[in-house]
């Protein structure tokens, strides 16, 4: 079973607490902007996840959901 973060990012703030929690270190602000004018978090390597949910948890926005999927 594989995973990975799922940011809504009309939510996101882009505070970073979500890589800060993170214990691979896998989130990252992207280049584009929601409509609030915001650069918003994005997972820079999903191959690393681990679905341990932190960055869910410890989102004050409640922006990240984690998704899980059987490979192949
Ligand atoms: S913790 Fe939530 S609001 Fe903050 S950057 Fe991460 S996804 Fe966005
Ligand atoms: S679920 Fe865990 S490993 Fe995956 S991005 Fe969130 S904090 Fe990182």
């Amino acid at each position: 079973m594989r995973g990975k973060p799922i940011v809504d990012v009309e939510r996101c703030k882009g505070c970073m607490l979500c890589n800060a929690v993170c214990p691979e270190n896998i989130m990252g602000i992207g280049e584009r902007f929601n409509r609030q004018g915001l650069a918003y978090a994005v997972c820079v390597n999903e191959e690393a996840c681990t679905t341990c949910r932190s960055c869910a948890i410890i989102c004050p926005e409640s922006a990240i959901r984690i998704i899980k999927y059987v490979e192949g």
